[in-house]
């Protein structure tokens, strides 16, 4: 028998507990939502303060769940951008407080803002359900759980970043310092708008850079909310710079402003070419890109096949199915393909799909409109070219941007739903026969940003492990995405790395010393 509906605690137990603070919440202990939370802050957040947009222009903010404007936001453009990098440079000159400031000191303001985003953590996870349209359990529970976490992971670095002695030849004595980069561009989108802020926010401000953000413009709203509690944590003035507005505009602005040492960048492919050419043919600023995926999700028959169809489930349709390394090209073995299909199908029928702020929603509404109208386009294309649509297929009701949970069998690897990112409840499941078949077919995507092997044969499971081109390979599991794990792309899935070690890697250039010893002869 299948699980009826992915509870609360079940989205715990599948993005693993362990990743989550020992004061873990089950299903029944989630406070309730607000559930309509007031707006407060709708300004351009620099130097510590919300300003109105230069232009004078705004933009509205959409209730996905029914299309209603939630508020109107200042609209940052180029101008804003040019005073945010001033308001950055002026916090990263040499003898600011910023730059004089302990380590443990940046630590302890990092902490600080973990602990304020928790102690106003339901009005945040209101919000972000309320502009975004996630359901508020996996706000609560998983987004702002882990933007938590992550500051304070990085506020345990801020004062443990240093370099190396070394030894040398001839009568010198070198060392390393690692420095901060200086002023970070860092331009987010609107899947996970909490977390990612926390995933670029962590490791730029642990080793001492200055930031200038730009929220994704359809979820503007926790975002702001975070530069009051910036300000509140006693972060100074210009440290954190927060731009709501558009990509081509205000984003555009960063990643070619002359001024801007580094950009971060987390949103589609197709804008990470664009970010790396304007770095290009600005001032070489350093990029780091998080980009689209198109993951394989591949299933042995000798996998224990029930938590293999729900995982690959979850894999798929959390977040509406918004995420960059959704598990969208599921390839089973031949011998139990039949019976994946046909319980991934009543699976995704008894998925609940409705009001977000409902504690036993497990599906929302798509972010907007046009993301809604790209997955149906796409959901067209399937049936056009040949898969077998099993179930959904098309809109819930006419208010909002609901889309039916959505399964495709029989997709071949040339279909459109098999090479380009949905980002949408649509779920394709593909045969085959062999081992050597299914890891080229797997790898044979532009795109390597995750992958899944079930299996209970740990050959396998290790052969595939080191055979797939991709960032993260889970095994028997999906989505397991924690502070303390690299994330990041192969190929046209990105640059760099996020969380870890290795981001930080990204907000620091190394600075050689050398000093000659004098030479006494004795
Ligand atoms: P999506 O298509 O899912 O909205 P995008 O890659 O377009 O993803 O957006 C991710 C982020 O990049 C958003 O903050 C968006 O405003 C920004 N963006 C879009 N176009 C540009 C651009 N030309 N330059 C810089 N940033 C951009």
């Amino acid at each position: 028998m299948l699980r009826c509906a992915v509870k609360p605690s079940l989205v715990l137990k599948l993005i693993g507990k362990t990743n989550l603070p020992s004061a873990a919440y089950s299903s029944t202990a989630i406070p309730q939502p607000i559930t309509s939370p007031d707006v407060h802050y709708t300004g351009v957040f620099i130097n510590n303060e919300f300003h109105k947009a230069e232009s004078g222009r705004q933009f509205p903010t959409v209730n996905p769940s029914t299309g209603e404007v939630i508020a109107m936001i200042e609209e940052g453009d180029k101008a804003d951008v040019e005073k945010a990098v001033k308001a950055a440079r002026s916090a990263f000159r040499l003898n600011s407080e910023w730059r004089q400031m302990d380590g443990s000191k940046r630590g302890r303001l990092l902490n600080r803002l973990a602990d304020l985003i928790e102690r106003d953590q339901v009005y945040l996870s209101s919000l972000e359900t309320l502009d975004n349209g996630k359901p508020y359990s996996s706000s609560f529970m998983v987004d702002v759980r882990q933007t938590i976490n992550n500051l304070r992971y990085f506020a345990g670095w801020a004062d443990k970043i240093h370099g190396h002695t070394i030894d040398t030849d001839g009568p010198h004595f070198a060392y390393t310092r690692h420095e901060p980069v200086g002023v970070c561009g860092q331009i987010i989108p609107w899947n996970f708008p909490l977390l990612m802020l926390a995933w670029k926010f962590g490791p730029a401000l642990a080793t001492g850079n200055t930031v200038v953000m730009k929220l994704a413009e359809q979820t503007p709203l926790t975002g702001l909310y975070v530069g009051k509690l910036v300000a509140e944590a006693g972060f100074p003035p210009g440290v954190v710079n927060i731009i709501p507005g558009y990509g081509p505009t205000a984003g555009a602005a960063i990643a070619s402003h002359m001024d801007v040492d580094k950009v971060a960048f987390t949103g589609s492919t197709e804008i990470g070419h664009l970010i790396q050419q304007a770095a290009g043919s600005s001032n070489l600023k350093r990029v780091t890109l998080e980009l689209g995926g198109k993951s394989p999700n591949i299933v042995f028959k000798d996998a224990d096949l029930d938590h293999a169809i729900e995982t690959s489930h979850f894999g798929l349709f959390f977040n509406q199915g918004q995420c960059c390394c959704a598990g969208s090209r599921i390839f089973v073995e031949e011998s139990v393909y039949d019976e994946f299909v046909e319980r991934s199908v009543e699976r995704a029928k008894i998925r609940t799909v409705g009001d977000p702020f409902d504690m036993k929603t497990e599906q929302g509404p798509q972010v907007d409109e046009e993301q809604m109208n790209k997955i149906l386009a796409l959901i067209e294309s399937g049936k056009k070219e040949g898969a077998k649509m099993c179930t959904g297929g098309g809109r819930v009701g006419d208010e909002g941007y609901y889309i039916q949970p959505t399964v495709f069998a029989d997709v071949k690897d040339h279909m459109r739903i098999a090479e380009e990112e949905i980002f949408g409840p649509v779920q394709q499941i593909l045969k085959f026969r062999d081992i050597s078949e299914v890891i080229e077919r797997a790898n044979n995507t532009k795109y390597g940003l995750a992958a899944a092997v079930f299996t209970k044969d740990l050959d396998k499971a290790h052969l595939f492990s080191q055979g797939l081109r991709a960032g993260t390979v889970w095994i028997n599991c999906y989505d397991v995405l924690n502070a303390q794990t690299p994330f990041g792309g192969y190929k046209l899935s990105g640059q760099g790395r996020e969380n870890s070690l290795y981001a930080l890697r990204n907000y620091y250039e190394v600075k050689s010393v050398i000093t000659k010893i004098p030479v006494k002869n004795s």
